[in-house]
């Protein structure tokens, strides 16, 4: 599946997960980039300790790896609260949650990653948690079904999404602060490997960790992703050292292109251009071609895509753009009822 890709912005297993969590910043001053987001959370922090109160609910939304985790711990290291995390998809009955509810302190926060996997009867059971902290449980059924009123301790919900569209309205509503996560800029990239490849002890020459942030589309855990790799290379063909040819040889090994492009990408953006003329086609359809989940393509495939502007997503479907076509070497067609000559963009061109 396409989630084992290098450049992938999910966490691959656990190994990888336990590399990242040592790389993790703690504190919003060590969080490179998100300097609107960060501000933000410092007043709402800042404010909440003055007057000893919880935060307000807070909602994380943005493409996998730019930081919700990270900021959810953040948050809670500088509140110096406890924080409990899980995930929607884990959530499953509302049992689940009564076991995590029940068991938080004044102040402590539930991370809840994937909030738009809750199921409805689970979410339903949490919008008066959000709102009044009580939560209604019914036991048994039938003639001796009871419903018993249970008093929480004041918390904040912290939930992270890769799909805000795909939050209900009544669940969006009662969170107090909602706070998007952009790509991140070439240079915060190269702070963020700057400051993991100092954790790591690892020795770079000048310029070299400039690359390995050109291709990492925007996004932490892919930069440290590949600083990862590009040190297993460095140790086992050379001195350890991080040279430019190290860190060329290393990214081409992983089949990853100057703009950050893996194969999984190249194969997205062939599929529009080859088959369906360079589109407009709809996802399912591509995901059909590609023999790959519509969920992973627009999750993990898509938003770089449309970042760069490689990728268009209109009403009728998604279309290629002239830029992906010069980048690949392809033959570039305008979306079909707009009837326009073909240009052809040679591979030498580039
Ligand atoms: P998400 O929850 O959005 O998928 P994470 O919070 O797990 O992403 O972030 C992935 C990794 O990227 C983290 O382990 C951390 O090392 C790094 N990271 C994320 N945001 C930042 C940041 N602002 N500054 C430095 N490193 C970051």
């Amino acid at each position: 599946m396409a989630i084992d890709r290098v450049i992938s912005g999910q966490p691959l297993n656990e190994v990888e997960e336990s590399f990242n969590i040592s790389l993790r910043p703690k504190s919003l001053d060590e969080c490179v980039g998100q300097c609107s987001v960060k501000d933000k959370l410092s007043i709402a922090i800042a404010a909440a300790r003055q007057r000893s109160e919880p935060l307000e609910h807070i909602l994380f939304h943005g493409p996998p790896g730019l930081g919700k985790t990270t900021l959810a711990n953040v948050v809670a290291n500088e509140m110096g609260a406890n924080i409990r995390c899980s995930s929607g998809p884990a959530m499953a009955k509302a049992g689940d949650v009564m076991g995590l509810l029940s068991n938080i302190n004044t102040g402590d926060i539930l991370f809840i990653d994937e909030i738009h996997r809750l199921s409805t009867p689970v979410e339903e059971f949490i919008y008066p948690a959000m709102e009044d902290f009580r939560v209604d449980f019914t036991v048994d059924s039938g003639l001796h079904a009871k419903t018993i009123n249970f008093p929480l301790k004041r918390f904040t919900l912290i939930g992270a999404t890769t799909r805000a569209g795909l939050l209900s309205a009544p669940l969006r509503s009662r969170f107090g602060m909602l706070y998007h996560l952009d790509f991140y800029s070439a240079e915060e990239l190269t702070a963020i490997l700057v400051r993991s490849a100092e954790l790591l002890q690892l020795h770079c020459e000048d310029g070299t960790l400039e690359l390995i942030a050109d291709r990492s589309r925007g996004t932490p855990r892919v930069a440290n992703r590949l600083l990862k790799r590009v040190r297993d290379y460095a140790q086992v063909k050379g001195s350890g050292l991080l040279s430019t040819a190290i860190v060329e040889n290393a990214l081409a090994m992983e089949q990853i292109d100057t703009l950050g492009l893996d194969e999984m990408d190249r194969a997205f953006l062939r599929a529009l251009v080859n088959v369906y003329d360079g589109g407009p086609a709809g996802i399912d359809a591509i995901a059909a071609t590609l023999g790959e989940e519509r969920d992973t393509l627009e999750d993990v495939v898509e938003p770089y895509l449309l970042q760069t502007g490689f990728l268009r997503r209109t009403r009728r479907g998604r279309e290629v753009t002239k830029a992906a076509c010069k980048h690949l070497g392809l033959k570039f067609h305008k979306a079909k009822d707009t009837a326009a000559q073909p240009e052809l963009f040679e591979q030498d061109q580039q």
